[in-house]
Protein backbone atom coordinates (compact mmCIF):
# COMPACT_ATOMS: atom_id res chain seq x y z
CA UNK A 1 0.00 0.00 0.00
CA UNK A 2 1.28 3.75 -1.02
CA UNK A 3 1.73 6.22 1.51
CA UNK A 4 -1.77 8.72 2.51
CA UNK A 5 -2.57 11.47 4.28
CA UNK A 6 -4.53 10.30 7.24
CA UNK A 7 -6.67 12.52 9.94
CA UNK A 8 -5.55 11.96 13.37
CA UNK A 9 -8.50 12.78 15.06
CA UNK A 10 -10.83 10.64 12.59
CA UNK A 11 -8.55 8.61 10.91
CA UNK A 12 -10.65 9.68 7.24
CA UNK A 13 -7.69 9.25 4.72
CA UNK A 14 -6.64 10.91 1.66
CA UNK A 15 -5.14 9.99 -1.68
CA UNK A 16 -1.40 11.65 -1.33
CA UNK A 17 -1.49 14.03 -4.15
CA UNK A 18 -4.39 15.79 -2.45
CA UNK A 19 -4.38 19.41 -1.98
CA UNK A 20 -5.46 19.66 1.45
CA UNK A 21 -4.39 21.30 4.65
CA UNK A 22 -7.10 20.08 7.51
CA UNK A 23 -9.24 17.04 7.05
CA UNK A 24 -12.39 17.60 4.80
CA UNK A 25 -14.37 15.51 7.67
CA UNK A 26 -14.06 17.14 10.94
CA UNK A 27 -10.96 19.75 10.40
CA UNK A 28 -8.33 17.78 12.17
CA UNK A 29 -4.90 18.11 11.39
CA UNK A 30 -3.24 15.91 9.03
CA UNK A 31 -0.66 13.26 8.67
CA UNK A 32 1.66 11.35 6.03
CA UNK A 33 1.13 7.66 7.10
CA UNK A 34 2.87 5.40 5.62
CA UNK A 35 2.92 1.49 5.24
CA UNK A 36 4.86 0.25 8.06
CA UNK A 37 4.02 -3.37 7.51
CA UNK A 38 5.87 -3.05 3.85
CA UNK A 39 8.28 -0.96 5.34
CA UNK A 40 9.61 -3.56 7.76
CA UNK A 41 11.37 -5.74 5.54
CA UNK A 42 13.16 -3.25 3.43
CA UNK A 43 13.47 -0.29 5.48
CA UNK A 44 16.69 -1.35 8.19
CA UNK A 45 19.87 0.04 9.92
CA UNK A 46 21.93 -1.52 7.58
CA UNK A 47 20.43 0.68 4.72
CA UNK A 48 20.85 3.95 6.07
CA UNK A 49 24.30 2.85 7.11
CA UNK A 50 25.40 2.09 3.99
CA UNK A 51 23.98 5.41 2.22
CA UNK A 52 26.35 7.30 4.83
CA UNK A 53 29.10 9.41 2.59
CA UNK A 54 27.16 8.78 -0.48
CA UNK A 55 28.01 11.28 -2.95
CA UNK A 56 24.53 10.48 -5.24
CA UNK A 57 21.46 12.95 -4.95
CA UNK A 58 19.10 12.53 -3.35
CA UNK A 59 20.64 10.49 -0.48
CA UNK A 60 23.83 12.60 0.07
CA UNK A 61 20.97 14.72 1.75
CA UNK A 62 20.40 14.02 5.85
CA UNK A 63 16.73 14.31 5.12
CA UNK A 64 16.52 11.81 1.65
CA UNK A 65 19.42 8.86 2.87
CA UNK A 66 15.84 8.22 4.72
CA UNK A 67 13.72 8.91 2.04
CA UNK A 68 11.63 5.50 2.63
CA UNK A 69 10.73 7.63 5.81
CA UNK A 70 10.22 10.45 4.43
CA UNK A 71 8.08 10.22 0.97
CA UNK A 72 8.89 6.38 -0.17
CA UNK A 73 7.01 6.75 -3.29
CA UNK A 74 7.79 10.70 -4.96
CA UNK A 75 10.25 10.32 -7.72
CA UNK A 76 13.93 10.83 -6.50
CA UNK A 77 14.98 13.32 -9.33
CA UNK A 78 11.74 15.45 -8.53
CA UNK A 79 13.81 15.91 -5.14
CA UNK A 80 14.72 19.61 -4.31
CA UNK A 81 17.87 19.89 -1.83
CA UNK A 82 20.21 21.91 -0.79
CA UNK A 83 21.19 19.25 0.54
CA UNK A 84 20.06 19.72 4.07
CA UNK A 85 20.77 17.77 7.10
CA UNK A 86 24.19 16.08 8.12
CA UNK A 87 24.30 18.29 10.95
CA UNK A 88 27.02 18.03 13.96
CA UNK A 89 26.33 16.31 17.23
CA UNK A 90 28.68 17.95 19.80
CA UNK A 91 29.96 16.17 23.05
CA UNK A 92 29.58 19.48 25.52
CA UNK A 93 31.19 17.80 28.70
CA UNK A 94 31.42 21.60 30.42
CA UNK A 95 28.17 22.11 29.21
CA UNK A 96 26.89 18.82 30.87
CA UNK A 97 28.02 20.07 33.99
CA UNK A 98 26.67 23.33 34.29
CA UNK A 99 23.51 21.45 33.34
CA UNK A 100 24.35 18.60 36.05
CA UNK A 101 24.57 15.47 34.10
CA UNK A 102 27.04 13.51 33.00
CA UNK A 103 26.74 13.31 29.27
CA UNK A 104 25.27 15.68 27.17
CA UNK A 105 25.02 16.00 23.30
CA UNK A 106 23.94 18.69 21.17
CA UNK A 107 22.56 18.41 17.59
CA UNK A 108 23.06 21.64 15.77
CA UNK A 109 20.40 22.17 13.44
CA UNK A 110 21.51 25.51 12.53
CA UNK A 111 24.51 24.05 10.24
CA UNK A 112 21.51 23.64 8.10
CA UNK A 113 21.78 25.89 4.77
CA UNK A 114 19.68 28.28 5.43
CA UNK A 115 21.01 28.46 9.06
CA UNK A 116 17.74 26.57 10.53
CA UNK A 117 16.07 23.00 10.76
CA UNK A 118 13.34 24.43 8.93
CA UNK A 119 15.18 23.34 5.74
CA UNK A 120 15.00 19.77 6.67
CA UNK A 121 10.56 20.75 6.31
CA UNK A 122 10.97 22.50 3.38
CA UNK A 123 12.62 20.01 0.81
CA UNK A 124 10.06 17.86 2.12
CA UNK A 125 7.31 20.30 1.46
CA UNK A 126 8.79 21.73 -1.76
CA UNK A 127 9.55 18.84 -3.35
CA UNK A 128 5.62 17.77 -2.93
CA UNK A 129 4.95 21.14 -3.92
CA UNK A 130 6.66 20.20 -7.24
CA UNK A 131 5.53 16.96 -7.65
CA UNK A 132 1.86 18.55 -7.70
CA UNK A 133 3.05 21.08 -10.05
CA UNK A 134 2.02 23.97 -8.17
CA UNK A 135 3.88 27.05 -8.96
CA UNK A 136 3.35 29.00 -5.78
CA UNK A 137 3.70 28.62 -2.21
CA UNK A 138 3.24 30.84 1.35
CA UNK A 139 3.93 30.74 4.88
CA UNK A 140 3.70 33.00 7.41
CA UNK A 141 6.20 33.27 9.98
CA UNK A 142 8.68 34.66 12.75
CA UNK A 143 11.74 34.38 10.35
CA UNK A 144 13.11 30.91 9.90
CA UNK A 145 10.75 29.51 8.01
CA UNK A 146 10.26 32.45 5.12
CA UNK A 147 14.24 32.56 5.37
CA UNK A 148 14.27 28.72 4.10
CA UNK A 149 10.66 29.19 2.21
CA UNK A 150 12.85 31.62 -0.11
CA UNK A 151 15.75 29.74 -0.52
CA UNK A 152 13.53 26.22 -1.38
CA UNK A 153 11.34 28.34 -3.50
CA UNK A 154 13.83 30.26 -5.52
CA UNK A 155 16.12 27.06 -6.15
CA UNK A 156 12.73 25.37 -7.58
CA UNK A 157 11.81 28.19 -9.68
CA UNK A 158 8.70 28.74 -7.67
CA UNK A 159 7.54 31.81 -6.35
CA UNK A 160 8.00 32.00 -2.66
CA UNK A 161 5.34 34.25 -0.52
CA UNK A 162 6.10 35.01 2.78
CA UNK A 163 3.83 36.68 5.30
CA UNK A 164 5.62 38.36 8.70
CA UNK A 165 4.73 40.55 12.10
CA UNK A 166 5.79 44.30 10.36
CA UNK A 167 8.00 43.92 13.75
CA UNK A 168 10.60 41.88 15.60
CA UNK A 169 11.61 39.70 13.46
CA UNK A 170 15.42 39.38 13.37
CA UNK A 171 17.34 40.54 10.64
CA UNK A 172 19.05 37.63 9.99
CA UNK A 173 16.27 36.32 8.94
CA UNK A 174 14.39 38.95 7.04
CA UNK A 175 17.59 39.80 5.03
CA UNK A 176 17.32 35.87 3.89
CA UNK A 177 13.86 36.03 2.54
CA UNK A 178 14.90 39.56 0.89
CA UNK A 179 17.73 38.16 -0.46
CA UNK A 180 16.41 34.90 -2.19
CA UNK A 181 13.92 36.88 -3.94
CA UNK A 182 10.56 35.99 -1.96
CA UNK A 183 7.67 38.40 -2.12
CA UNK A 184 7.75 39.46 1.36
CA UNK A 185 4.57 41.29 3.17
CA UNK A 186 4.52 42.84 6.34
CA UNK A 187 1.50 42.99 8.17
CA UNK A 188 0.30 44.29 11.50
CA UNK A 189 -0.57 41.16 12.99
CA UNK A 190 0.79 38.36 14.87
CA UNK A 191 1.95 35.04 13.77
CA UNK A 192 -1.66 33.29 14.92
CA UNK A 193 -3.00 35.32 12.64
CA UNK A 194 -1.22 35.69 9.24
CA UNK A 195 -1.36 31.80 9.01
CA UNK A 196 -5.27 32.43 9.05
CA UNK A 197 -4.43 34.97 6.41
CA UNK A 198 -1.97 32.09 4.78
CA UNK A 199 -4.76 29.41 4.87
CA UNK A 200 -7.41 31.79 3.67
CA UNK A 201 -4.89 32.89 0.57
CA UNK A 202 -4.63 29.09 -0.22
CA UNK A 203 -8.19 28.58 -0.54
CA UNK A 204 -8.74 31.83 -2.92
CA UNK A 205 -5.60 31.67 -5.00
CA UNK A 206 -3.77 28.81 -5.93
CA UNK A 207 -0.92 28.75 -3.69
CA UNK A 208 0.62 25.80 -1.47
CA UNK A 209 0.34 26.84 2.21
CA UNK A 210 4.52 25.96 3.71
CA UNK A 211 3.30 26.50 7.12
CA UNK A 212 3.40 23.20 9.09
CA UNK A 213 0.40 22.27 9.02
CA UNK A 214 1.74 20.76 6.09
CA UNK A 215 2.28 17.26 6.86
CA UNK A 216 5.24 16.76 4.42
CA UNK A 217 6.86 19.20 6.70
CA UNK A 218 6.85 16.96 9.47
CA UNK A 219 8.20 14.20 7.09
CA UNK A 220 11.00 16.13 6.67
CA UNK A 221 12.12 17.46 9.99
CA UNK A 222 11.47 13.47 11.57
CA UNK A 223 15.14 13.18 9.96
CA UNK A 224 16.31 15.12 13.40
CA UNK A 225 16.08 12.21 15.03
CA UNK A 226 16.96 9.29 13.01
CA UNK A 227 20.37 10.70 11.82
CA UNK A 228 20.75 12.33 15.48
CA UNK A 229 20.29 8.22 16.48
CA UNK A 230 22.26 6.87 13.46
CA UNK A 231 25.49 9.20 14.54
CA UNK A 232 25.10 7.91 17.97
CA UNK A 233 25.45 4.50 16.26
CA UNK A 234 21.70 3.38 16.91
CA UNK A 235 22.09 4.00 21.30
CA UNK A 236 19.13 5.47 21.93
CA UNK A 237 19.89 8.33 24.24
CA UNK A 238 17.61 8.88 27.61
CA UNK A 239 16.42 12.24 26.42
CA UNK A 240 15.69 14.07 23.58
CA UNK A 241 15.46 17.90 24.72
CA UNK A 242 14.10 21.19 22.20
CA UNK A 243 12.37 23.92 21.64
CA UNK A 244 8.94 23.95 21.57
CA UNK A 245 7.01 26.84 19.46
CA UNK A 246 4.44 26.26 16.69
CA UNK A 247 5.18 22.28 17.91
CA UNK A 248 6.29 21.17 14.48
CA UNK A 249 9.55 19.63 15.47
CA UNK A 250 8.16 18.35 18.79
CA UNK A 251 5.65 16.50 16.56
CA UNK A 252 8.15 15.58 14.09
CA UNK A 253 9.96 14.20 16.72
CA UNK A 254 7.76 11.93 18.33
CA UNK A 255 5.81 10.17 15.06
CA UNK A 256 9.75 9.55 14.16
CA UNK A 257 10.47 7.84 17.34
CA UNK A 258 7.28 5.69 16.86
CA UNK A 259 7.76 4.57 13.61
CA UNK A 260 11.44 3.66 14.12
CA UNK A 261 10.34 1.59 17.25
CA UNK A 262 7.59 0.00 15.61
CA UNK A 263 9.90 -0.52 12.84
CA UNK A 264 12.27 -2.15 15.24
CA UNK A 265 15.20 0.03 14.38
CA UNK A 266 15.26 1.13 17.98
CA UNK A 267 14.42 -1.09 21.16
CA UNK A 268 13.20 1.47 23.02
CA UNK A 269 11.98 5.58 22.83
CA UNK A 270 14.11 8.46 24.53
CA UNK A 271 12.07 10.23 26.87
CA UNK A 272 11.23 14.06 24.94
CA UNK A 273 11.17 16.81 26.74
CA UNK A 274 9.65 19.95 25.46
CA UNK A 275 10.84 23.46 26.60
CA UNK A 276 9.10 26.46 26.21
CA UNK A 277 9.45 30.29 27.07
CA UNK A 278 7.56 31.77 30.08
CA UNK A 279 6.06 33.94 27.75
CA UNK A 280 4.86 31.62 24.97
CA UNK A 281 3.54 28.51 27.48
CA UNK A 282 0.38 27.20 26.03
CA UNK A 283 1.53 23.68 26.10
CA UNK A 284 3.57 23.89 29.53
CA UNK A 285 0.22 25.11 30.66
CA UNK A 286 -2.02 22.61 29.51
CA UNK A 287 0.73 19.47 30.35
CA UNK A 288 0.24 21.25 34.11
CA UNK A 289 -3.78 19.69 33.83
CA UNK A 290 -2.73 16.70 32.35
CA UNK A 291 -3.94 18.05 29.03
CA UNK A 292 -7.24 18.79 30.42
CA UNK A 293 -7.18 22.02 29.61
CA UNK A 294 -5.63 24.59 26.57
CA UNK A 295 -5.72 27.79 26.25
CA UNK A 296 -3.97 29.97 24.04
CA UNK A 297 -1.94 32.35 25.14
CA UNK A 298 -0.61 36.35 24.22
CA UNK A 299 2.96 35.54 23.33
CA UNK A 300 5.87 37.64 24.65
CA UNK A 301 9.83 36.21 24.64
CA UNK A 302 12.93 37.31 23.15
CA UNK A 303 12.92 34.08 21.53
CA UNK A 304 11.09 35.11 18.48
CA UNK A 305 10.96 32.29 17.01
CA UNK A 306 8.81 30.33 19.73
CA UNK A 307 6.78 32.96 20.39
CA UNK A 308 3.89 31.50 19.47
CA UNK A 309 0.32 32.02 21.37
CA UNK A 310 -1.92 29.16 19.72
CA UNK A 311 0.42 26.27 18.62
CA UNK A 312 -0.66 24.79 15.27
CA UNK A 313 0.83 21.07 16.59
CA UNK A 314 -0.81 21.11 19.38
CA UNK A 315 -2.56 17.82 19.27
CA UNK A 316 0.45 16.20 18.02
CA UNK A 317 2.95 17.23 20.31
CA UNK A 318 0.43 15.57 22.69
CA UNK A 319 0.39 12.55 20.90
CA UNK A 320 4.97 12.39 20.88
CA UNK A 321 4.73 13.33 24.63
CA UNK A 322 2.54 10.16 25.51
CA UNK A 323 4.09 7.97 22.64
CA UNK A 324 7.13 8.73 24.79
CA UNK A 325 6.44 9.50 27.72
CA UNK A 326 7.66 12.65 27.90
CA UNK A 327 8.00 16.06 29.67
CA UNK A 328 7.58 19.70 29.28
CA UNK A 329 9.37 22.55 30.64
CA UNK A 330 9.23 26.36 31.23
CA UNK A 331 12.37 28.77 30.90
CA UNK A 332 12.50 32.89 31.57
CA UNK A 333 13.99 35.38 29.54
CA UNK A 334 17.04 34.87 31.40
CA UNK A 335 17.31 31.85 31.79
CA UNK A 336 17.29 31.78 27.87
CA UNK A 337 19.68 34.01 27.23
CA UNK A 338 22.10 32.65 30.17
CA UNK A 339 22.49 29.45 27.95
CA UNK A 340 22.32 30.79 24.85
CA UNK A 341 25.59 32.66 26.52
CA UNK A 342 27.25 29.52 27.64
CA UNK A 343 27.09 27.74 24.03
CA UNK A 344 27.88 30.42 22.34
CA UNK A 345 31.25 30.49 24.53
CA UNK A 346 31.76 27.03 23.88
CA UNK A 347 32.25 28.26 20.39
CA UNK A 348 29.10 26.40 19.12
CA UNK A 349 26.38 29.31 18.99
CA UNK A 350 23.04 29.42 18.45
CA UNK A 351 20.14 32.08 18.16
CA UNK A 352 17.73 32.78 21.58
CA UNK A 353 15.27 29.77 21.08
CA UNK A 354 17.93 27.05 20.88
CA UNK A 355 19.14 27.98 24.80
CA UNK A 356 15.69 26.88 25.73
CA UNK A 357 17.66 23.45 25.05
CA UNK A 358 20.26 23.52 27.37
CA UNK A 359 18.36 26.00 30.05
CA UNK A 360 15.56 23.04 30.29
CA UNK A 361 18.33 20.31 30.92
CA UNK A 362 19.21 22.36 33.81
CA UNK A 363 15.65 22.95 35.18
CA UNK A 364 14.59 19.04 34.69
CA UNK A 365 18.08 18.11 36.59
CA UNK A 366 16.83 20.52 39.31
CA UNK A 367 13.60 19.03 39.08
CA UNK A 368 14.37 15.45 39.40
CA UNK A 369 13.30 14.64 36.17
CA UNK A 370 16.30 13.84 34.39
CA UNK A 371 18.96 12.07 36.68
CA UNK A 372 22.77 12.40 36.72
CA UNK A 373 23.56 9.41 34.92
CA UNK A 374 21.30 9.65 31.82
CA UNK A 375 22.22 10.73 28.24
CA UNK A 376 21.06 13.40 27.10
CA UNK A 377 20.66 15.06 23.24
CA UNK A 378 19.75 18.53 23.17
CA UNK A 379 18.54 20.19 19.96
CA UNK A 380 20.15 23.64 18.91
CA UNK A 381 17.66 24.67 16.36
CA UNK A 382 19.17 27.91 14.91
CA UNK A 383 22.23 29.60 14.04
CA UNK A 384 23.95 32.55 16.05
CA UNK A 385 23.88 34.86 13.00
CA UNK A 386 20.36 34.89 12.94
CA UNK A 387 19.76 37.11 15.63
CA UNK A 388 23.19 39.71 16.22
CA UNK A 389 20.83 42.05 17.76
CA UNK A 390 20.10 39.89 21.13
CA UNK A 391 23.17 38.58 21.28
CA UNK A 392 25.04 42.09 21.03
CA UNK A 393 22.59 43.38 23.41
CA UNK A 394 22.83 40.81 25.71
CA UNK A 395 26.80 41.45 26.20
CA UNK A 396 26.29 45.18 26.27
CA UNK A 397 23.73 44.47 29.37
CA UNK A 398 21.11 46.26 27.43
CA UNK A 399 18.61 43.77 27.11
CA UNK A 400 15.13 44.94 29.45
CA UNK A 401 14.76 43.07 32.52
CA UNK A 402 17.43 40.45 31.56
CA UNK A 403 20.87 40.35 33.65
CA UNK A 404 23.85 39.46 31.68
CA UNK A 405 26.03 37.30 33.71
CA UNK A 406 29.22 37.21 31.80
CA UNK A 407 28.81 39.59 29.39
CA UNK A 408 31.98 39.96 27.16
CA UNK A 409 32.69 43.89 26.85
CA UNK A 410 34.35 45.32 24.38
CA UNK A 411 37.81 47.08 25.52
CA UNK A 412 38.93 50.58 24.06
CA UNK A 413 42.30 50.96 23.82
CA UNK A 414 44.87 53.82 22.55
CA UNK A 415 46.83 52.44 19.64
CA UNK A 416 49.75 51.67 21.69
CA UNK A 417 51.15 48.66 22.79
CA UNK A 418 51.29 49.65 26.30
CA UNK A 419 47.87 50.14 26.02
CA UNK A 420 47.43 46.46 24.59
CA UNK A 421 49.70 45.26 27.23
CA UNK A 422 47.65 47.02 30.22
CA UNK A 423 44.38 45.18 28.77
CA UNK A 424 46.43 41.55 28.21
CA UNK A 425 48.65 40.96 30.87
CA UNK A 426 47.52 39.41 33.50
CA UNK A 427 45.39 37.10 31.20
CA UNK A 428 41.67 38.56 30.21
CA UNK A 429 40.28 35.25 29.44
CA UNK A 430 36.85 34.77 31.56
CA UNK A 431 35.97 30.97 32.23
CA UNK A 432 32.47 28.80 32.33
C1 LIG B 1 10.86 27.26 14.28
C2 LIG B 1 11.89 27.33 15.34
C3 LIG B 1 11.66 26.85 16.63
C4 LIG B 1 10.35 26.30 17.06
O1 LIG B 1 10.05 25.07 16.46
P1 LIG B 1 8.52 24.56 16.39
O2 LIG B 1 8.55 23.44 15.49
O3 LIG B 1 7.72 25.72 15.87
O4 LIG B 1 8.14 24.24 17.80
C5 LIG B 1 12.69 26.90 17.54
N1 LIG B 1 13.89 27.43 17.22
C6 LIG B 1 14.14 27.92 15.99
C7 LIG B 1 15.47 28.50 15.71
C8 LIG B 1 13.15 27.87 15.02
O5 LIG B 1 13.42 28.37 13.80
ZN1 LIG C 1 -10.99 14.03 10.45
Amino acid sequence: MASVLTCMDCGQQYPLDSVIFACGVCGGLLDVTHDLEALRTTVTRDLFDRRLGTLDAPYNSGVWRYKELINPDVDPSLVVSRPEGNTNVYATPRLADWAGVDTLFLKHEGENPTGSFKDRGMTGGVTQARALGMKRVACASTGNTSASLAAYAAFAGMEGIVLFQNKNIAVGKLSQAIAYGATCIAIAADFDRNLELVRELAAAFDIYVLNSVNPFRLEGQKSIMIEMLQQLRWNVPDWVVCPGGNLGNSAAFGKALYELYTLGLVNRMPRLAIIQAEGANPLYRSYQTGFEVYEPVHAHTIATAIKIGNPVSYPKAVRALRWTNGVVAEVSDQEIMEAKALIDRQGIGCEPASGCSLAGVRKLVDAGIIQRGDTVVGILTGHLLKDPDATIAYHRDALAGIHAVEPNRIFDAEPTLESLGAILSPSTLTHV
